[in-house]
């Protein structure tokens, strides 16, 4: 899971990195009662959202990057303006670019140097790696290609922990000295723990800057947790909410559905993720397109049953409902039963292909088939998928 930059400067800001005091806004002139409330401009408006690369982005509106100085509150105003309510496209989003609905207004100090800092995990060799480079900013992307050299990298033994040392070796190397370098050791060590206790998989600090009176401070934060471990953490799990910027997803997420929207047109129900993936490539390899990947678990009810087809109904692509369930611990009969329910309550207006197998199969197809109900059934996979895939090109 993925954070909006203000949430990531919230929870950073709890381990005492110095970050340049702001707020989120909603509205422009909430924006501008921020800018007014900060003891000193210039102040910089931030567009929010969940992908990088926004100061060399630009709005569908013409307006030009997600990034702006602004000396005058008046002037934050009509850049929030501009901003809420936009497209923001950026090379990390895609074409389509991603929706504005919260702009981040905060101090902005003039920068004499822009570093790059991060954490992440390094699979290969199990172990979190802290990564940093005098050359931070924008084009960090640029440096990794261009000047490999100028990247270095500290890898951390899980069971040793993570060394002052070690930060004070990665700051020099990042060409710090004097006092910068304490403090920026100092920084490492907290973004450190931060990594540790809120259970992170990617925290990623560009740039980290060198302000006025020589001082150090985090302009632009990106972090990612680990949703498996989200249950460790009540107070973050209510950003969750907030970072789901697909509705689709904010749906299933109320109703406890493990659902990821996709761009087909064959909406799925499935039980249990590796089911869901190989349903999912089945349909690619008979020429169709999921339109989400849908998983409701293996103890999935008829409410849950129900709320799904809801779901996927709404959903103006979809163009053919493939419900595929594997009854191990539930049993087939029940899970007809509840798709009878469904159907008969939620009237879908696209066809519906079934397959089910496991437990009480055949009393499972045969309730389906005398419900009367439109619903197609089939016996093994690709015929389920063949059915699928041709179902949404009839309603086409
Ligand atoms: P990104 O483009 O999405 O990574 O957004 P950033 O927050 O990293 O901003 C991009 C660039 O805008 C930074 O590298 C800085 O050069 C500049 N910038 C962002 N915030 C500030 C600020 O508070 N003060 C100054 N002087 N420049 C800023
Ligand atoms: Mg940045």
């Amino acid at each position: 899971m993925n954070l909006f930059e203000y949430q990531a400067r919230g929870l950073l800001g709890r381990y005492g990195l110095p970050i340049p005091p702001g707020d989120v806004a909603t509205r422009p002139e909430e924006a501008r009662q921020i800018a007014e409330g900060l003891s000193k401009g210039p102040f910089v408006v931030k567009a929010q959202i969940l992908a990088g690369g926004r100061g060399k982005g630009h709005f569908r509106s013409g307006f030009a990057g997600g990034v702006h100085l602004c000396s005058y509150p008046a002037e934050v105003e009509e850049v929030a303006r501009a901003m809420l309510g936009g497209v923001l496209v950026t090379a990390q989003t895609g074409p389509e670019g991603r929706p504005v609905n919260k702009v981040l207004v905060a101090e902005a100090p003039q920068i004499s140097r822009e570093l790059y800092l991060a954490i992440l995990i390094d699979r290969g060799r199990r172990r979190s790696v802290v990564v940093g480079s005098a050359q931070g900013g924008v084009d960090i992307e640029e440096v990794a290609r261009e000047s490999p050299g100028e990247i270095h990298r500290i890898w951390v033994d899980p069971q040793v922990g993570f060394w002052p040392y070690q930060a004070r070796t990665l700051a020099a190397c990042m060409g710090l000295c004097g006092s910068l370098l304490p403090q920026t050791a100092d920084l490492i060590v907290r973004l450190y723990r931060f990594f540790c206790e809120c259970d992170a998989s990617l925290a990623e600090i560009n740039p980290l800057a060198v302000i006025e009176n020589e001082k150090i401070a985090v302009i632009d934060a990106k972090i990612g947790l680990d949703e498996n471990a989200l249950f460790r953490h009540p107070e973050v799990a209510t950003y969750r909410n907030e970072v789901v910027e697909d509705g689709r997803e904010a749906e299933a997420l109320k109703a406890g559905l493990n659902y990821v929207g996709l761009s087909g047109e064959i909406g799925c129900m499935v039980n249990g993720a590796g089911l869901a993936m190989a349903t999912m490539d089945i349909l690619h390899r008979y020429g169709g397109e999921p339109a989400n990947f849908l998983d409701v678990g293996g103890g999935a009810d008829q409410n849950q049953v129900t709320k799904a087809f809801g779901i996927l109904m709404a959903d103006p692509k979809v163009r053919a409902i493939f419900v595929h369930i594997f009854g191990g611990i539930m049993r087939c009969d029940v899970i007809a039963r509840g798709i009878v329910e469904a159907v008969t309550h939620t009237k879908p207006k696209v066809p519906i292909v079934v397959r089910l197998q496991g437990t009480n199969f055949e009393e499972g197809k045969a309730i389906l088939h005398q419900s009367g109900l439109p619903i197609r059934t089939a016996d093994d996979l690709a015929d389920a998928a063949q059915k699928a895939v041709a179902a949404a090109a009839e309603t086409r």
